[in-house]
């Protein structure tokens, strides 16, 4: 019996140990070291308090005592659950039975012990389920296989207002709706079949009958056997954060004042529609459009008022478009309109724009009060202006500014050609900066002469620009570049540094000459020239202000004549010379002359150069002469290309020249060699006769109407190189000096005023000859008309000579 009994105890799962009555262990099973890992010999014989954790020991005993004292009716049917310790130290949960009897008037003690960490765990599990299930902020819908609800959670009846019992046995999906064609729930149903999972976004019904957005996910159990039990569907309620997304969407994307798209909802627009377009063949115009005048409004009638105003034109322009169409507001009175889908040949946005601007035009009642706007419009065509969104509102901006240039109250289409212009024009304007940096300028020098002693007065300072890849550039391909802007400045004081420089070094060689330096008008009128000037005079004590020239450049014009008078002023102060460049070339030369305090007067080179052909020319090259000496002036001539122009300018008065008949600009290199041969050459004092003084405008006015005839037979033999159009008689070289200084001399002889209709005459016969549209019979018999004419105007030039 006893060996049978030994075996249920030995084999039995669970530990079984016995205690006597001091609390000494007696007996241990096998079951009793599989859990507690004390091996039979190490534990029999010790207390059973090594099994129980160290701070429950005291009241370990405590119970123990009161069994031992008789109580044994305490132990009758119960079981504890303890926490045991173990050899390893590891904490064990425990269910504790014990049983108890008596020996020899000694109590003894069973216990059977039972593992219970797995229970523990699966109850731990089970509550902290329970507590998620209960807890959860998410909804949660248990369904069985079908479909049919089993349990909701307390956040499903908090976010869709159903209790519990209303939606037990209802369908899981039951609060979806169903929004467009495909079905919602078929996708979810075949999506949990399939792959035992969903999740997405639907919109749900709650009880109250509101709509909602919630993520639901939906997810499936499954038994051993792969049978589908049970479902999950949990959601939460988004709606909030839709709302809030859509409001973060309609702050980013429109205009809180008037509704309207803003830039950046513009900007997608207008890539959907240029996509559209590409793929249509059909243009859009993008309108930029500008209120005239808003501030005033703003500041007069207020900003509420300024408000309304906006919203009217809002409801004014929404009438005009067309469903496709966008209208957006992308600053305080700046609109955009996206008209699309336009016939590119049609122009139909001119009638759109013209109804717009009209529309505005028309007085409004705002807050009682009768006010009137208008609007500036700038177009740009697309694809026609082919370019992204922000360069095609740039470009759609840039006309709307030449709208208001033009007037206000109207619109302009963007220039494409104009843009590229103005495009170049930047970047030449940058590479001048850049060249300056990068030392690329150099300074020529072109002689002055004294024709009638020889000597050499001094040297104009003429800029090149040495390009890295265009080579030497003269003035006129960059200079107009740098003019009006903060380039001119720069350049020019780079030239009167350069000038001063190489005057120090020549003075050093012992060559002392005046250079000359140009000056432009927004340079000369920068605040402080005369005073930057000193400081770089002061800079190069070896050259004496006296030998530098300041030629005023008069064709670029001085608006403020004042402020120039004064800068001049200050500048002849300092002792530097002033001359007026390109005189007579300018539209008040005159007033420049009386007006600015200049010591020199230089003739134009375009009088200078015609003026062996053109009487015209040759009059105002005199008339210049004279106005320089009777107001005490001297003066020089520029343009001398040939010393038959020198020997003519110096019986006019003028002894003083620059031209490429006496020496072309030159490397600063170049200078003193030059200087040396030409005192050596004596070349001026060669100079051709100069036929006697009155005689000579007759004779040049003769040439030039006979060069007049050649020109026109020949136009007529080789009609491939002729001129557009002939001057007719009062335009034409000698039918302008006949009608002013050649009537002033000799307007009151009879055979002048014969010249008069032969003059005339001449011009018929060569419009005919030279219209052969007309049906012109006999060229022949025209041209022999014109000879006969030409000499008969030609005697009686011959006839006022000597008169
Ligand atoms: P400008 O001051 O009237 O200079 C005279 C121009 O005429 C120079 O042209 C010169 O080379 C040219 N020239 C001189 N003699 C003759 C001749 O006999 N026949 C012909 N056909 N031309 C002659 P360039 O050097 O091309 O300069 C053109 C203009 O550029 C200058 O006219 C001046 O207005 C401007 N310029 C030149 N250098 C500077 C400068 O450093 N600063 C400024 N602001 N302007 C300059
Ligand atoms: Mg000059
Ligand atoms: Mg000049």
């Amino acid at each position: 019996r006893e060996e049978r009994l030994r075996a249920v105890v030995e084999t039995a799962p669970d530990a079984i140990l016995l205690v006597d009555e001091d609390g000494l262990l007696f007996g241990w099973n096998e079951g009793a070291q599989r859990l507690f890992g004390y091996r039979r010999e190490a534990i029999v014989g010790t207390s059973y308090l090594h099994l129980v954790l160290p701070e429950q020991r005291a009241s370990a005993q405590e119970e123990f005592a009161r069994f031992c004292s008789g109580h044994m009716e305490l132990l009758q049917g119960r079981a504890w659950e303890v926490v045991g310790l173990a050899e390893s130290g590891e904490k064990i949960p425990i269910e504790l039975v014990i049983g108890a009897w008596e020996t020899g008037g000694r109590r003894n003690f069973s216990a059977i012990i039972r593992d219970i960490r797995a229970r523990r765990q699966a109850e731990d599990d089970l509550r902290l389920a329970a507590s998620v299930y209960a807890h959860s902020y998410e909804g949660i819908i248990i369904a069985n296989a079908h479909q049919i609800i089993l349990d909701v959670n307390p956040a499903f009846t908090r976010i869709t207002g159903f209790s519990r019992e209303e939606v037990l046995g209802r369908d899981a999906l039951f609060m979806v709706c169903e929004s467009g064609q495909n079905s919602m729930l078929g996708d979810i149903e075949s999506s949990v079949r399939e792959m035992d999972f969903w999740q997405g976004e639907v919109c749900s019904q709650r009880k109250d009958g509101s709509i909602f957005t919630e993520v639901l996910s939906v997810s499936v159990i499954r038994d051993q056997t792969g049978r589908l039990t049970h479902t999950i569907s949990v959601f939460s309620d988004i709606s909030l954060l839709k709302e809030h997304e859509r409001e973060l969407v309609r702050v980013a994307n429109y205009d809180t004042l008037t509704g309207l798209p803003n830039r950046r909802l513009l900007a997608d627009r207008m890539m959907q529609a240029m996509a559209r377009s590409r793929r249509t063949g059909r243009s859009m115009a993008l309108c930029y459009l500008d209120l005239d005048g808003f501030k005033r409004v703003n500041d007069e009638l207020g900003h509420v008022t300024g408000d309304s105003l906006l919203v009217e034109v809002t409801e004014r322009l929404k009438t005009i478009l067309r469903e496709d169409d966008t209208l957006a507001r992308i600053g305080g009175d700046e609109f955009v309109l996206l008209l699309v889908g336009m016939v590119p040949e049609e122009e139909a946005w001119r009638n759109v724009v013209e109804r717009i601007l009209q529309k505005i035009s028309m007085p409004m009642a705002l807050e009682g009060k009768s006010v009137s706007i208008s609007a500036s419009i700038g177009v740009t065509l697309f694809p026609e202006d082919d370019c992204n969104t922000d360069t095609l509102l740039r470009h759609c901006d840039q006309a709307m500014y030449l709208a208001k240039d033009k007037g206000k109250n109207c619109y302009q289409l963007f220039d494409a050609e104009y843009d590229r212009e103005i495009k170049d024009y930047r970047l030449r304007v940058e590479e001048i900066t850049r060249a300056i940096t990068r030392r690329e300028f150099v300074l020529y020098y072109q002689p002055k002469v004294d024709l009638s002693n020889g000597q050499v007065v001094g040297a104009e300072a003429l800029i090149r620009w040495r390009h890295p890849e265009l080579g030497l550039l003269p003035p006129g391909e960059f200079l107009r570049f740098a003019e009006g802007n903060d380039q001119e400045v720069l350049v020019g004081e780079w030239v009167l540094r350069e000038v001063l420089e190489q005057m120090t070094d020549w003075k050093s060689q012992g060559l002392a000459l005046t250079i000359s330096a140009n000056i432009g008008a927004t340079h000369l009128l920068r605040e402080n020239f005369a005073g930057r000037l000193r400081h770089f005079l002061e800079l190069h004590p070896m050259v004496r202000p006296g030998e530098l020239e300041l030629e005023i450049l008069e064709t670029t014009g001085l608006g403020d004549m004042k402020a120039a008078v004064r800068t001049l002023n200050n500048c002849r102060r300092l002792g530097v010379q002033i001359s007026l460049d390109d005189f007579g070339t300018g539209y008040s030369s005159l007033t420049y002359f009386l007006k600015l305090p200049v010591h020199l007067l230089k003739v134009d080179q375009s009088f200078v150069r015609g003026m062996l052909e053109d009487p015209n020319d040759l009059g105002m090259v005199e008339g210049m002469i004279r106005l320089a000496r009777a107001f005490n002036r001297m003066v020089i001539a520029e343009g001398v290309e040939t010393l038959e122009h020198g020997a003519l300018l110096l019986s006019l008065g003028c002894h003083l020249m620059q031209g490429y008949g006496i020496a072309r600009p030159m490397p600063a290199s170049e200078l003193p060699q030059w200087v040396n041969n030409w005192r050596r050459g004596q070349l001026w004092r060669s100079l051709p006769p100069v036929s006697h003084d009155e005689n000579r405008v007759l004779a040049i006015a003769s040439q030039s109407f006979n060069r007049w005839v050649e020109d026109v037979l020949h136009a007529q033999q080789h009609p491939e190189e002729a001129p557009d159009s002939l001057p007719d008689s009062s335009s034409c070289a000698f039918g302008r000096w006949y009608g002013s200084s050649g009537y002033a001399h000799y307007g009151s002889q009879p055979v002048y005023q014969k010249i008069a209709p032969l003059h005339e005459r001449c011009h018929e016969i060569a419009f005919q000859l030279l219209n052969p549209a007309r049906g012109v019979p006999d060229a022949m018999a025209l041209t022999a008309k014109l000879r006969q004419v030409q000499e008969e105007i030609n005697h009686c030039l011959q006839t006022l000579v000597g008169r």
